[in-house]
């Protein structure tokens, strides 16, 4: 008899004849039948006659199953299995094959993958249509990846089709190995849903309440051949543990004998290893013996594990699938999980390839797998391109291992790293071994310009949790001493540290990252360090190399301090020195000359091993350290001879200033007065994020979206951003973070160079004259001589000078985007993931600028200027508007200590928002500024400025004037008198 299994091609008619022909297959044989002798001949295989079941226990079931049955609903349907959607899906006991359609699966399917990370739920619902069409009778819905928060996008699924009557109309079946995600799904489906799956790995107690929890929601449940001891493999073990289990559901859980879908485990064969070639009989033998021993159970399987040898070649995967199935529908199978779209019909099958693919099902011949290689080789053809992601999985555990630090796969790496580890004997060793290896590769790939920064980081995370796994076996060692254990050998120490008063460490822990991966260990203390634990933990911990990150300027003097302290000390290690303000002339003309060691700027993360690599090796450190000093030297060389512009006087300076016209054209006056406080849900800002500097944070520079194709890095970009934009949703949708800000308005006029702001409200003549003053922000004005006669400017010359008697206005705002953020890394860090810790610290950032650019398009409305401003995103992202918001700490405005002055008028601490003892903000991911309407008013920079500007400053600030010079160091035209600290 001949009976179809599917259908080939993928032409819509063609996969709606999958479900005709499936259709049609004629009645099977009632479950007890005798169909043994339909079997092929198994002689000479290793197939001996299976044990059958000891006639009690198979008795025994089966009263228990009429006992159950009688005792429930009596309505005389034993057997019958009903499932639904919007329409009912009844199982007769002789029923037709099922197929359980595969593709909404994640793990399975790249492309469904890629869909449901991307958010874009109309595609995900268009592949559960296609496998609908195709004749899936039951939907199979997987949503268990890592990066995705699985129980949401159950739910989310769910509900998007279940608005399609087309897909609803068939039972779900929801899959997924971890309980939380199977009960988010058990909430909302609708209909009645199967579960897949519940077995007794973890024990009796959990398995039943399981099932009884699952027996509540009304859903049927697959049960796997599972067990304490692990996967049945063999057919004892496989009935064994179906009639345990049939027995527990029905005697304890009160589940009826129709809503159990046994499993048996399909597992790969032609593997090549002896242990597996039985497994396709044993599959079908057990479904047979299962069938007769627990009536009114429904088996299925997962068809596709079968073929995984021949991963890449779909030719030989079909024509496996469809022999399997025609034997082992033949045998009891209800239903699998099956590729509908991916069948060839059994007759189809050329003799020749049914010949060879039958003799490794059935295990027919010694050399059937061997033979069976030779052959796939051949029909490798045209219609076998559909290669596949999985192929890896066949290699050595070795190559393995390799493939998945290289692309930073974390699915395997347990199973793997502990295969290894069974296989090298000592934990020690696997690192050592295979894992320094890949990582090597990785190294290599990196150096040679062939992989980037986030897929290094990627690979660092599957290497933590390879190192993870294996942390516990050193332990044990290290405790029984048994085998004189120790740490894996690393090729150096190196202590990284953001300084004193600086908060920022993306760009840290990306070199942290860059050197775990190059098997250095790092030593990180992280942010706000202080000169002396740096010093005191060098010392203790041994250190080869100590780092000093920091992003803002009075981080740079921070850096000059410690080096002066090293020299002090004696400490004789070489000084690495990176972050966004460092640069190569502070170093080599502030920092080098106060130590006398190397000193070393480290201008990214991806020159970072080579730096290290040349000063830890005996061989290369002179010739480096040589050609370093030499190029120090020349920078200071050039810094002295360096010809700068002349200076005015300040008074000059002033004379000089930007008049601009201030009437009710250029006046704008704002909807209010004083501070509001702004909460935004992420969602809102989310339209507004620049992804170019997100690229920037990681070293992939260029402009977003065109990043995407570029040439070299574009796949890492895209891979990257793939994984940003999932995480986002994760921290959007979860309300993992939150944005909070301050902003307000304030009547304003300048006072020579000072912004005088007051108490909201006017005197009786319309004036602010006489208000109360709120605050007083002294600001700085360019003093170098500027050709073309153009002015010194000032933020103060941008709004009404008090004798023009108008009321002007000024704004200010204190934003954060970072509440949670800190926590959210640091639960990752936990889990061996810098990768998504990192990618959390950079989205941050982005928020909280994107929160600026909303709050900032908000104010300009409020500020009743804006009304008609084009709304165009890119204008937008390019600050084309009327309108500024400087920052304090950059050009126009460069003393970050005002920063206090900001934070007292918002009363932005109240928000949870501070300061450090440098003017940094936290959380990191924050931002602040003074907003000006003036349509003429432009960002500039302030440059230099002389001693008696200064002078001038430190009495309007009413700060010492040596304190001044310290926080505007980097901006002073004369080196300042030093007083003893
Ligand atoms: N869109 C970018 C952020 C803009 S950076 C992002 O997503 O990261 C530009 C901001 O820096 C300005 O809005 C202003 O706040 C600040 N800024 C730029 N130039 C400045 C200057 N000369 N003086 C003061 N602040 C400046």
């Amino acid at each position: 008899v001949n009976i179809v299994g599917g259908c080939c091609g993928t032409t819509p008619d063609h996969i709606r004849a999958v479900a005709a022909a499936v259709k049609d297959l004629p009645p099977r044989p009632r479950p007890g039948h005798d169909v043994r002798h339909t079997a092929p001949d198994t002689a000479g295989g290793s197939q001996t006659a299976p044990p059958s079941p000891r006639a009690d226990d198979s008795d025994e079931l089966r009263r228990l199953h009429a006992g159950a049955a009688s005792g429930r609903d009596g309505d005389g349907l034993h057997g019958f299995s009903r499932y639904s959607g919007l329409e009912p899906l009844v199982l007769r006991p002789d029923a037709n094959f099922q197929m359980i359609g595969e593709r909404t699966n994640v793990t399975g399917s790249k492309r469904f993958a890629r869909l449901v990370l991307a958010g874009d739920w109309t595609g995900a619902a268009q592949v559960a249509a296609d496998q609908v069409r195709g004749g899936a009778n039951i939907l199979d819905v997987n949503m268990d990846e890592g990066m995705l928060d699985s129980e949401a996008a159950m739910t989310t699924f769910l509900h998007y089709i279940a608005t399609e009557p087309e897909i609803a109309r068939v039972p779900i079946m929801i899959d997924s190995s971890k309980w939380s995600v199977i009960e988010a799904g058990l909430k909302c489906v609708q209909g009645k849903a199967i579960v897949n799956s519940i077995s007794l790995k973890e024990g009796e107690a959990d398995f039943l309440a399981k099932a009884r929890t699952i027996r509540r929601y009304g859903a049927a449940m697959v049960v796997m051949a599972f067990d304490e001891r692990g996967q049945a493999d063999t057919v004892e073990r496989k009935v064994a543990i179906c009639q345990r289990a049939y027995r527990l559901l029905i005697e304890q859980a009160g589940v009826a004998a129709e809503d159990i879908v046994f499993d048996p485990n399909v597992l790969a064969i032609a593997t090549g290893l002896e242990e597996h070639a039985d497994y396709g009989c044993n599959f079908i033998e057990a479904t047979r013996q299962i069938k007769a021993t627990c009536p009114g159970v429904k088996i299925s399987g997962g068809i596709s594990n079968l073929s995984f040898s021949f991963r890449g070649n779909d030719v030989v995967r079909e024509a496996i699938h469809s022999a399997f199935l025609f034997h082992a529908i033949r045998a009891g199978l209800d239903m699998g999980i099956v590729n509908a779209g991916q069948l060839i019909v059994y007759e189809d099958i050329p003799a020749d390839l049914l010949e060879h693919v039958e003799d490794i099902i059935f295990n027919r011949r010694a050399d059937a797998t061997e033979r069976m290689v030779v052959y796939a080789e051949q029909v490798k053809g045209a219609g076998s391109k559909r290669t596949t992601d999985l192929a890896w999985r066949t290699g050595s555990v070795e190559s393995r291992l390799a493939h998945a630090l290289v692309h930073g796969v974390v699915d395997y790496i347990e199973t793997d790293t502990e295969e290894a580890r069974a296989k090298y004997g000592r934990p020690l060793s696997v690192i050592e071994g295979p894992l320094m290896d890949g990582m090597k590769v990785v190294g290599d790939l990196f150096g040679a310009g062939k992989m980037f920064l986030p897929q290094v980081v990627k690979s660092a995370r599957a290497m933590k949790r390879a190192v993870a796994h294996l942390e516990p076996f050193m332990e044990a060692e290290r405790a029984s001493r048994a085998a004189g254990a120790g740490s894996a050998r690393t090729q150096g120490r190196v202590l990284l540290a953001t300084v004193k008063g600086d908060v920022h460490d993306i760009g840290k822990n990306i070199v942290g990252v860059v050197l775990g991966c190059n098997n250095y260990e790092v030593i990180d203390l992280g942010v706000m360090v202080h000169c002396d634990r740096i010093l005191q933990e060098a010392r203790e911990r041994d250190v080869d190399i100590v780092g000093l990150s920091g992003l803002i300027t009075p981080s740079l003097d921070e850096m000059v301090f410690v080096a002066q302290e090293m020299k002090r000390r004696d400490v004789s290690l070489p000084l690495l020195i990176g972050g966004a303000t460092t640069s190569r002339q502070h170093t080599a003309v502030k920092i080098a000359p106060e130590y006398g060691q190397p000193v070393v700027h480290v201008p990214d993360a991806s020159r970072v091993v080579d730096v290290v690599s040349h000063l830890l090796s005996r061989e290369h450190r002179a010739a480096f350290d040589a050609s370093n000093q030499a190029d120090q030297q020349r920078l200071r060389d050039q810094y002295g001879t360096r010809r700068e512009k002349p200076l005015l006087s300040y008074a000059d300076a002033r004379a000089n200033r930007l008049r601009l016209p201030f009437d009710d054209d250029t006046i704008a006056v704002p909807a209010f007065t004083g501070a509001r406080h702004v909460d935004v849900d992420l969602a809102e800002l989310v339209p507004y994020i620049d992804w170019t500097f997100f690229f920037a944070a990681w070293e992939l520079k260029g402009r977003f979206p065109a990043i995407l194709d570029h040439p070299q890095h574009g796949p890492a970009a895209r891979e990257l951003h793939l994984h940003a934009t999932q995480l986002l949703e994760r921290i959007v949708n979860g309300k993992l973070v939150r944005a909070r800000g301050v902003y307000g308005f304030w009547p304003a006029t300048s006072d020579a160079d000072d912004l005088v702001l007051y108490e909201p409200g006017f005197d009786r003549e319309g004036r602010v004259g006489r208000r109360p003053i709120v605050a007083r922000f002294p600001m700085l004005r360019q003093q170098e001589v500027i050709a073309d006669a153009k002015p010194n400017r000032s933020l103060a010359d941008f709004v009404a000078p008090a004798e023009s008697g108008l009321v002007d206005y000024v704004g200010a705002f204190a934003l954060t985007a970072g509440l949670g953020a800190d926590e959210l890394a640091q639960r990752f860090e936990a889990e061996h993931d810098d990768y998504s810790a990192i990618i959390v610290k950079a989205l941050a950032d982005r928020l909280a600028e994107a929160f600026a650019e909303y709050l900032h398009a908000r104010v300009r409305r409020e500020w009743g200027y804006a009304a008609d401003e084009p709304v165009d995103q890119d204008a937008l992202l390019a600050e084309q508007y009327r309108g500024i918001r400087p920052a304090y700490g950059y050009p126009a405005c460069p003393d970050h200590s005002e920063k206090v002055r900001l934070f007292d008028l918002l009363g932005a601490r109240r928000i949870g928002m501070d300061l450090t003892e440098s003017g940094a903000m936290t959380p990191p991911a924050s931002v602040s500024g003074l907003y000006f309407a003036h349509p003429q008013a432009k960002y500039f920079n302030i440059q230099r400025v002389g001693l008696d500007q200064i002078e001038d400053y430190a009495r309007r600030k009413g700060m010492p004037l040596a304190e001044v010079e310290r926080w505007l160091r980097p901006v002073l035209a004369y080196e300042p008198q030093l007083t003893p600290a």
